[in-house]
């Protein structure tokens, strides 16, 4: 990314550079590269001061340039910030109203809320219409109860629910009481925040109970975990109200006239996971093209009989292998950048031609870069 944001960035390398102790070591086993991956993102924010949350609203360039830094020295780490700023912080912002920024935007900046975003279930994953979770109005307490109904429903793989998170935003069916036969109205897919953990003992709260995901292929600095929710009651304004909300009478309100609507509205907010997404997968692609092509420069072998062993980076059998991988890259690096800037200008100017364009190449260019991605890996 560099550019703009080369002082940032350079913050975050030096802040690394100085802490030694913060650094990965090529073998760690998942416990301790959760806790040295917490300890990074404690460090980065307690410490160097770095307080991503403000950009994801104001500047999500910035935001992302922290996150590729971040990234360059453990991506688990860089994930995890994602998770705290752009999933559980970015769910918050966008989908709530000025009363959850009051309430909740200092503790997730300052770390201090550590928290999950917590939308898929065992049986509901690109399927998020049809996830099953409720959050059921109750006019006499004015609470919403949460519950999971079945198997299917538990909340699977939530990056910081096994070990940090103390928050989550839940997505969930919203019913209400209504007149009808079944006694609710389901009016949609919303989110609502619930809190997994006590902030001072960090034991689990009543009615919550906590999976461990366990090991992962990649990114074991990350611990993701499985929620169930039986009969957890969180205040009517735990609802992030910015598309829908619920009175204190139990009447339902909204700007937006259908459930399609407003599942869309809900998901679009959500688009910026993609666009880190396939920023941050360009990332380790710029890492991973920089130690393959410096090694090859380095490391010599054969030669004309008397003079010095020729760098492999000459023969042209390496030169192929590499170069297509290079200007792939940099071409992401371009793509990435322009829809890392059409999606600062949407967030700003909520310009409908934009919203478009960022919703279809945010799509596209996740599941292509992702996709090479995994190609390259295989080749290097
Ligand atoms: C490491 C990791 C961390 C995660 N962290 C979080 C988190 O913090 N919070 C969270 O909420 N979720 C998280 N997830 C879940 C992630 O968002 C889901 O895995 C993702 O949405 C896909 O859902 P699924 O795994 O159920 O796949 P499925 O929905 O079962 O899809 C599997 C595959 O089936 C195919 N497929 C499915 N439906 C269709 C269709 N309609 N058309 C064509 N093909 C289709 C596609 O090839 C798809 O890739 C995480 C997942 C992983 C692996």
């Amino acid at each position: 990314m560099r550019g703009k944001y080369r002082e940032i960035q350079e913050k975050i390398y030096e802040y690394f550079h100085a802490r030694p102790e913060l650094q990965t070591p090529l073998e760690i086993l998942k416990d301790e590269h959760r806790e040295l991956c917490w300890r990074q993102m404690y460090g980065l924010i307690k410490e160097a001061g770095i307080r991503p949350l403000k950009y994801v609203v104001e500047d999500p360039g910035k935001y992302f340039a922290i996150v590729e830094a971040a990234g360059a020295v453990d991506i688990s780490l860089g994930i995890k910030l994602g998770v705290q700023y752009s999933l559980w912080g970015g769910s918050v912002i966008n989908l709530g109203t000025k009363k959850h920024k009051d309430k909740y935007f200092e503790g997730i900046d300052s770390l201090d809320y550590p928290g999950c975003f917590a939308m898929t279930e065992l049986h509901h994953g690109s399927n998020v219409q049809g996830l099953q979770t409720v959050a059921t109005f109750d006019p006499i307490t004015d609470e919403f109860i949460i519950n999971t109904p079945s198997d299917g429903a538990i909340k699977w793989w939530i990056g910081n629910a096994a070990v940090h998170g103390k928050f989550a935003s839940v997505f969930a069916k919203l019913m209400l009481p209504a007149q009808d036969a079944k006694g609710v109205s389901d009016m949609g897919v919303h989110a609502f925040i619930v809190p997994l953990r006590d902030l001072k003992t960090h034991q689990e709260l009543p009615g919550i109970e906590i999976h461990d995901c366990g090991h992962k292929v990649g990114l074991n600095g990350v611990d993701n975990g499985a929620l169930r929710f039986t009969s957890v009651r969180i205040p009517r304004d735990n609802l992030l109200n910015r598309f829908g909300d619920v009175s204190r009478d139990g009447k339902y309100t909204s700007s937006l006239p259908t459930i399609n609507k407003r599942f869309a509205a809900t998901l679009g907010e959500l688009v910026g996971g993609r666009v880190s997404l396939a920023s941050s997968s360009t990332s380790i692609l710029k890492v991973a093209n920089a130690i393959a092509i410096r090694y090859s420069l380095l490391r010599q072998q054969f030669g004309p009989p008397n003079q010095p062993e020729v760098s492999i980076l000459d023969y042209q059998s390496q030169q192929h292998k590499l170069m297509p991988m290079l200007a792939s890259t940099y071409a992401f690096h371009f793509a990435t950048s322009y829809l890392v800037e059409i999606y600062s200008q949407m967030k700003t100017t909520h310009a409908e031609q934009l919203v478009g364009d960022v919703h279809g190449l945010s799509a596209g260019l996740k599941a292509y870069v992702t996709f090479l991605y995994s190609e390259i890996f295989e080749c290097l």
